[in-house]
């Protein structure tokens, strides 16, 4: 009975009815908001709303339709936000511990054709583009660093409501799925306060312990589960790592914006004559010369404790070249509107790096906002040698690795910009 009433339906109002009936509210788009959203955009803002029906509470799941009626899929629901539906299935109406299995079981199928699952760290939820929104998960398989006990941990960010209040059915998912000994929250990113969230951090199952230590390109790194940025270790370099330290053979690098030294350590492992390495963190540095020293290349690796903007100055004031230049920096562009400023800052560090290198030098530069889109970064790259007088040959144009999946229609899954530069 209740099969035939759906398929009369014939309006978004009586679909109305029916959502109201079978106990899911419903969030209905203004006409011709739902192109996006068919394009695999799982994002619904507050301003493409045309009507929310059958008063759905904070967090809990919706039916999408748009202005005709039609299903498009099923979203957590969060009237605090500006982004007030985030679709999490086109099929699945429930997101229960079920559907997060699925959903882990998915996402760990696309790691295990690229990354050995047992001895490799890895991104292994990477929010909307594993199709769990504001869902963040790092595992990580390695040793504690005293003792070294093997183990495997996941440092988790849950940066959605939805996912937030589901957190129960997670954590079993996850332990289910991947197995760890411990799992740690690391909730505590900026972005939580869009959704009208508190930081969050904590042990949420198992053992973790303060530091462990990783293999990442042949090298040993530790990670901080408990007071690291981010989740720990920034994995989304991993590939362009080992990439640009293909060139550093011989060569004096400067590695800005170094963090724990993820790309010049393993510079100096591959042959550079000297690595600086360079950030305003004195716990990420102190983490660079522990990594310098459990990899035999302390010798040749040195940090300073500073911002990057004055140190590159200083080292144009010292008259001092190196032959590789990396800059990794935060992203500058957190919004729309800071485009301008961080398009400014963005070509400052490009300008002072190129000064760094001579003819034959080498610049790899990074930009992780995916509100700067590559045309935008390649334009103001070329800009900034411009104004500096030198040209470039491009060696490589590089993105993210491939834990962090990147799908067609959610353009913010495309956010890593690496460019890998020779001056001519
Ligand atoms: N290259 C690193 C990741 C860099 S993350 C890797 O491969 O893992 C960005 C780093 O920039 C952080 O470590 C942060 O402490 C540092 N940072 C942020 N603002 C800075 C500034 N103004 N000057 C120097 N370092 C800065």
């Amino acid at each position: 009975m209740r099969f035939c009433f759906y398929r009369a339906c014939a309006d978004g109002k009586q679909k109305a009815i029916l959502d109201t009936m079978s106990q899911m509210p419903s969030v209905q788009l203004k006409p011709k908001e739902d192109t996006r959203i068919r394009g695999g955009h799982p994002w619904i803002y507050d301003n493409e709303i045309a009507a929310i029906n059958g008063n759905p509470s904070s967090g809990s799941e919706v039916v999408v339709r748009d202005s005709r009626g039609k299903q498009l899929g099923y979203a957590f629901f969060n009237p605090a936000s500006k982004i007030q539906a985030r679709i999490f299935s086109r099929t699945s109406s429930r997101a229960d511990t079920a559907f997060f299995i699925q959903a882990f079981q998915e996402s760990l199928a696309w790691r295990a054709r690229f990354f050995n699952l047992e001895k490799e760290s890895f991104r292994a939820v990477f929010g909307e583009a594993d199709s769990v929104p504001g869902l963040i998960v790092d595992l990580f398989n390695g040793e504690t660093a005293s003792g070294g006990r093997k183990g495997r941990w996941l440092s988790a960010q849950f940066l959605s409501l939805g996912v937030d209040q589901r957190k129960s059915n997670i954590i079993e998912a996850l332990q289910k799925v991947f197995e760890p000994d411990g799992i740690m929250e690391r909730s505590d990113a900026p972005v939580r306060k869009l959704e009208g969230l508190e930081d969050s951090t904590g042990i949420l199952s198992g053992c973790v312990p303060d530091s462990i230590v990783i293999e990442e390109n042949g090298l040993a790194f530790s990670v901080d589960l408990l007071d690291g940025q981010k989740t720990g270790w920034f994995l989304d370099q991993r590939a362009n790592r080992a990439a640009a330290a293909r060139y550093a053979k011989g060569r004096q690098v400067a590695d800005i914006f170094c963090n724990q030294g993820g790309f010049g350590i393993l510079c100096a492992a591959k042959g550079a004559a000297s690595v600086v390495c360079v950030d305003s963190s004195n716990e990420a540095l102190k983490a660079v010369q522990e990594n310098a020293d459990r990899n035999a290349c302390a010798d040749r690796v040195t940090t300073l404790l500073a911002n990057a903007f004055d140190q590159l100055r200083t080292f144009e004031k010292e008259g001092r070249k190196f032959g590789m230049v990396i800059l990794d920096p935060p992203a500058f562009a957190k919004s729309r509107s800071s485009i301008p400023q961080a398009y400014r800052g963005y070509k400052e560090i490009n300008v002072r790096a190129l000064r760094l290198l001579n003819k034959g030098g080498i610049l790899v530069t990074c930009s992780c906002s995916h509100w700067f889109d590559d045309a935008l970064f390649d334009k103001m790259l070329l800009e900034a040698a411009f104004d500096c007088g030198k040209r470039f040959r491009t060696i490589e144009e590089r993105s993210q690795d491939l834990d962090h999946p990147i799908v067609s229609g959610y353009q913010e899954s495309r956010y890593l910009k690496v460019r890998i530069v020779e001056v001519l």
